[in-house]
């Protein structure tokens, strides 16, 4: 991205320097934090660049598009669409609004077009998005397309017609995994035409769900070649795959590992753009703020009441502005609170900020996106739900409460700010955590690199296992497969499934021996989501993740769910269900986990003097024994009660280091700190982690110890939280230096004293952040980072 630094000089707020007071909630304050903001960055104009229209583009499409104002394509567009046509396959990964729809749709329209055989199957993450490309593609009225939407909402009648006449079918990798690839007999008149295949926002395909869909699109490639092998009616190579991503580093190398195919990358942005101011925002330290190791209590002002007060000052001067919060319980805070604001400037003025939540209907996204546009609606607070499903650009600003995990949606959302010839303005507004820290008072952090690549790992043996039985359910699988599904760990994998009883082996090829199909749920984690239900009414609230439930809906525990309170009074884990009632205590609960880890098999490694660095396989053994009850607000300790829950096991990939005890001392840390000084270096390090992989602090397991029985030294692992692994301690390993040098900045630069959330604490530890040792845990940073060699990044 074109850019151009330090236009204001950058401002690090640290305790006792405060340049402006805390905000009081009473009263109007004249002086908008300038303390607050740590950087400004200026994006300048970009003017566009068109291309002639491709001279393969029939004339009946391109009137049809010059009608609706596209005069012609950006050049980006016009180079992506040519690549496809000619047959290679490509991905294009550029900004929001940059047109990616019109790169893929030219190729794809212009074929339905010129051959009235050819099929084409789009493929979105949502039902959302894949309905409204489908209304997109039927507004353009082109003769013999026929577009269809097939997902879980298409009644039953409707599905046979699509499958015989529909040209153009949108739906989504759940349903090709479970709807279409299974049935691939009824679907061969489609197969066997297929040209093009569009992946559409292929970077949401990402850790365990993207190597999942990685193998669903094998599968797909496996049938459709399957069936324009027996009946060619499409030229060689097809189909040709088009992805389209947000912009995300190294794109061709992601296409490659979602494909399975060479893919050509086109990244350079050819739309225009307004001028946008990005600032980086950190909220003031609360007066009289103390961090204590034993509590997570917060120092600095929520991030949420700041998103709302600036939201409430965008509005009441008339900037239409969206802000993007993490979570539908925050959005649905900042709205009201932004409204509750704005009513009491000017009764009414509330009503011009609203809240977008998950699951609106289609009519009502289009009714938002229509208010905004007209400026009925000032203010929009919303989870990033929206990223995929309301077309909403060209707004002046965009407030981003907390950063959304990787700068690829960092800059998703930020693109939304911004219309020809006016000015627009971002700001990233810091959370209380490790991560957030480091990015505001590391502007370059943001600005200076290219976003991160997408992380996925099609060899985890528990993607690939079920994949293999699903694709072998689909038809026998044979050697010539095994290189299209990865090659030599597939091998040992059909082995394994062979000797489980899942596939039988025979001279040709290994066979799925079940009745039925295989049961795989691309994004679930394996096991049965725990039903959380309320006793006296028998009502379904929600479900949670088997891996959390342990941790999150043990008895005893105050179970939040969209913004009301309940006690858990029962946790079955055979029926997979917990009871609860509402109830609204004036304590919270905390769950101590006790974990023990032991390396199974090291991968890699570097050894570096004092120092190892290692990836591997490890078994996780972890077991919630107790928990605490903590008084709301003071934090207070009120008592620890016991848990009878069983221990549970994770196989997975972990990257960890060690350091001798004799270098530990000799960098001036005692014995007695070591276990504080290891730990606080491994929370940080995993806030720090989504730095480098598309990854969040929560798919991330650590433990570190003093003396570890099989690396006897001082260790700090770091884990996957999936089991098999996603990819992320691989991607950790690989740029050690890069990450390991980015925690030591963060902890050495917190003003706070002993450590926070900001650096060292973590809202997940199952020791109660205990012991925690900030300073110490820069000392065996260091430590590392002048052992490992520069080759560690
Ligand atoms: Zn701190
Ligand atoms: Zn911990």
């Amino acid at each position: 991205m074109p850019r151009q630094t330090g236009t204001a000089p950058a401002h690090q707020t640290a305790p006792g320097q405060q340049a402006t007071p805390a905000r009081s909630t009473v009263g109007p304050d004249p002086t908008p934090y300038p303390a607050a903001v740590t950087h400004v960055e200026r994006l300048p104009v970009r003017p566009g660049a068109t291309a002639p229209w491709p001279d393969w583009v029939p004339a009946d499409l391109r009137d049809v598009l010059t009608t609706r104002g596209v005069q012609q394509p950006w050049r980006h567009q016009a180079y992506a669409a040519d690549l496809a046509y000619s047959g290679r396959h490509v991905i294009v990964a550029t900004g929001t609004g940059s047109g990616k729809s019109l790169a893929y749709l030219l190729p794809a329209l212009a074929k339905l077009l010129s051959d009235p055989r050819a099929t084409v199957l789009y493929l979105a993450p949502t039902k959302a998005l894949a309905a409204d490309q489908l209304r997109a593609v039927a507004d353009l009225g082109l003769d013999g397309v026929r577009p269809a939407c097939y997902d879980g909402d298409t009644p039953q009648p409707e599905r046979a017609w699509i499958r015989q006449h529909a040209r153009f079918v949108l739906t989504n990798p759940d349903m090709l995994h479970r709807g279409i690839l299974p049935r691939h007999g009824a679907w061969s008149n489609f197969l066997r035409r297929l040209t093009y295949v569009i992946v559409d926002e292929c970077h949401s395909y990402r850790g365990v769900f993207g190597s999942h869909v990685a193998h669903v699109l094998r599968r797909l490639r496996r049938q459709t070649e399957r069936y324009q092998r027996v009946r060619p009616t499409t030229a060689p190579g097809t189909p040709v795959f088009i992805l389209a991503s947000a912009t995300s580093g190294e794109p061709a190398r992601a296409g490659s590992q979602l494909t399975g195919l060479p893919v050509e990358p086109v990244t350079e942005d050819s739309a225009p753009r307004g001028a946008v101011t990005f600032a980086l925002w950190e909220p003031p330290l609360l007066p009289g703020a103390r961090a204590d190791t034993d509590d997570l209590t917060p120092v600095r002002r929520s991030a949420l009441r700041e998103s709302a007060d600036l939201l409430a000052d965008a509005v009441a001067a008339g900037v239409r502005t969206l802000a993007f919060v993490r979570s539908r319980r925050g959005a649905e805070v900042v709205a009201s609170s932004a409204r509750r604001a704005l009513d009491e400037v000017a009764p009414g003025l509330g009503d011009r900020v609203a809240a977008y939540r998950a699951g609106f209907l289609a009519e009502e996204r289009r009714a938002l996106e229509r208010a905004l546009t007209t400026g009925e609606l000032l203010g929009l607070a919303s989870t990033n739900a929206l990223e995929l499903g309301v077309d909403l650009v060209g707004l002046d600003a965009v407030l981003i409460c907390g950063y959304p995990g990787t700068r690829a949606s960092l800059w998703q959302q930020a693109g939304r700010a911004g219309r020809a010839g006016r000015e627009a303005l971002a700001v990233l507004i810091a959370r209380d955590d490790p991560l957030d820290t480091y990015l505001v008072h590391h502007p370059e952090a943001v600005f200076g690199r290219p976003v991160e690549a997408t992380v996925l790992d099609p060899t985890n043996p528990y993607v690939l296992g079920p994949q293999l039985c699903c694709a072998a359910a689909e038809g026998a699988l044979t050697s010539a497969d095994i290189e299209l599904f990865g090659g030599a760990s597939v091998k040992q994998t059909l082995d394994e499934l062979v000797a489980a009883g899942l596939l039988r082996r025979r001279p040709t090829g290994w066979y799925w021996t079940a009745a039925g199909r295989p049961e795989v749920d691309l994004r679930g984690e394996g096991g049965t989501p725990v039903d959380v239900v309320e006793t006296s009414t028998g009502r379904l609230l929600g479900t949670v993740d088997p891996g959390s439930s342990h941790f999150l809906i043990h008895p005893g525990a105050v179970y939040l769910h969209q913004g009301v309170s309940y006690v858990v009074d029962d946790l079955d884990l055979d029926g997979a269900c917990a009871l609860v009632h509402a109830e609204e205590p004036d304590w919270s609960t905390h769950a101590r986990e006790v974990t023990s880890l032991s390396v199974a098999a090291v991968r890699e490694y570097r050894d570096a003097g004092p120092v190892g660095l290692f990836v591997g396989d490890v078994d996780v053994t972890s077991q919630v024994v107790s928990y605490q009850r903590r008084r709301i607000g003071s934090g207070e300790v009120l008592d620890t009660r016991p848990l009878d829950l069983p221990a549970r096991q994770l196989r997975t990939v972990a990257v960890w280091f060690t350091v001798s005890p004799a270098a530990l001392a000799a960098a001036g840390v005692e014995p007695a700190d070591v276990p504080g000084a290891l730990h606080a270096a491994e929370h940080a390090a995993i806030g720090l982690l989504p730095l480098i992989a598309t990854c969040d602090r929560w798919d991330i397991g650590g433990l570190s110890t003093a003396a570890h029985a099989d690396t006897e030294a001082p260790t700090v692992f770091v884990y996957d939280g999936h089991p098999g692994g996603a990819g992320f301690a691989e991607r950790a390993y690989q740029a050690a230096r890069t990450w390991l040098r980015a925690t030591r900045d963060l902890i050495a630069a917190c003003g706070c004293e002993t450590g926070c959330p900001s650096c060292v604490q973590s809202p997940k530890c199952g020791n109660g952040n205990n012991p925690l040792g900030k300073a110490d845990a820069v000392r065996v940073l260091d430590v590392v980072l002048t052992s490992l060699p520069e080759s560690a990044d």
